[in-house]
């Protein structure tokens, strides 16, 4: 009788509690589904603490909401950045476009405090979520991650990869006398053993991803072995996210169906089609030539490496592989924050021809999908988290107004609001 009064207890509290929450009403002008393009005028939006509880032209506010006027704004929901290095920071000046010099030089702890930095950078540039794929130095993602959701600190929502999983040497490209030197930012993992204990090492850090690297070096996974990758994180609840920047790595990881290709800069139409009949997204990581130049390029390489990426979007955008936008920046800005860095690749995808309702499907709906967010996050609509963002203009029609977002919120929370 007393545990049943107890229950009783407990439930009464729980359906009293919303009369209490926080409640808040935006009015938005225009209110834009990137899932749809579709835009509808004069809408209200309702939220009780994190979440959507109502859309609708002619809703009833209650009494005590807080108002929110957006009403000469367009309002969508939270901008994904599916491939982040929160905790890498290098810099032209100082790491002569090295990472590993920007490795050597940071420690673990300055990374994680440059991390908390970042991710309010991104956030306050329009990001809610992005999904960080290590380079992380001794597990700072996590550290970030943990500060932001227990409210030490503001950031998007994080989800972390923890140490890279890679054949041996990983992307460092040292010596084998030096090659310790990338044991901070990979697990090497070559033999089904170190592919299992590299993968168990990860999920018991309670990581939300498998991050590999497929093929930076003349040895590549086999299919055979990332099929052991895939199967291996699947036990474990995870997905895998793959990086490859050669067609033949791209086609091994689409054959064995990892979740995604991140980069493939050098991809077939026939690896294309693969991906889309095994549903792996193509994270495009499309640097400018801006970026490119901060890992010590000329001009005229910058250009040219930077017309490779451009190209196959053109012709992935075309054949209706699965995109998701990433930004992949390990680097910092004198002149813009790691938030506006990841938005000026956006010039990209408007260089190969990708238009405005597409680019917001591939910012907002794949990437939501991707990382396994489709019913929570993504979407203005009863139910998902209130992870909102408003413009001046309309995207549809000038999509450049991304770059100078004036309303954040994540989870019901007012994080910017700029006239
Ligand atoms: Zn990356």
């Amino acid at each position: 009788m007393r545990a049943l009064r107890l229950v009783v207890a407990a439930y009464t509290v729980l359906v009293v509690q919303p009369l209490h929450a926080q409640t808040t009403a935006i009015r938005a002008g225009r209110l834009l589904d990137p899932a749809t393009g579709e835009v509808t005028a004069d809408q209200v939006i309702l939220i009780a603490e994190s979440l959507i509880t109502a859309v609708g032209a002619d809703l009833e506010i209650p009494d005590g909401t807080v108002a929110v006027d957006l009403s000469d704004r367009t309002v969508l929901p939270g901008l994904i950045d599916a491939h982040t290095h929160m905790c890498s920071g290098m810099r032209l000046e100082q790491h002569f476009g090295r990472p590993t010099l920007a490795v050597i030089y940071n420690s673990t702890p300055y990374r994680a405090i440059r991390g908390v930095i970042r991710a309010r950078e991104v956030l306050e540039a329009g990001f809610t979520t992005i999904r960080d794929v290590g380079n992380a130095a001794d597990w700072a993602d996590l550290a970030v991650r943990r500060a932001i959701n227990e409210g030490l600190v503001p950031g998007p929502t994080m989800l972390v990869s923890g140490k890279i999983i890679s054949p041996y040497g990983g992307q460092q490209f040292l010596p084998t006398e030096h090659a310790w030197l990338a044991d901070k930012e990979y697990l090497f993992a070559d033999t089904r053993d170190e592919l299992r204990k590299a993968i168990r090492l990860n999920a018991h850090q309670n990581v939300d991803i498998i991050k590999i690297i497929v093929d930076d070096q003349r040895y590549v996974y086999s299919v055979d072995d990332l099929r052991y990758i895939v199967a291996e994180a699947a036990d474990a609840g995870l997905k895998v996210a793959a990086h490859c920047m050669t067609e033949r790595g791209a086609h091994n990881a689409a054959e064995a169906g990892v979740h995604s290709i991140e980069h493939g800069w050098y991809l077939s139409d026939e690896t294309m089609e693969l991906m889309k009949r095994n549903d792996v997204t193509l994270v495009t990581t499309e640097f400018t030539a801006d970026v490119l130049r901060e890992y010590n390029l000329d001009e005229e390489t910058s250009r040219q490496l930077h017309g490779i990426p451009v190209e196959r979007m053109t012709r992935a955008h075309r054949l209706g592989v699965p995109i998701a936008f990433g930004s992949d920046l390990i680097m910092d800005f004198d002149d813009m924050t790691r938030g506006e860095a990841a938005l000026s690749l956006l010039d990209s995808f408007v260089e190969s021809g990708v238009p405005p309702d597409a680019i917001l499907y591939y910012m907002i709906t794949e990437p939501a999908r991707l990382l396994g967010m489709e019913d929570s996050r993504g979407s203005v609509a009863p139910g998902y988290y209130a992870d909102i963002i408003a413009t001046t203009d309309n995207p549809l029609e000038n999509i450049n107004t991304l770059k100078d977002v004036r309303f954040v919120m994540k989870a019901g929370e007012i994080i910017k609001q700029r006239d």
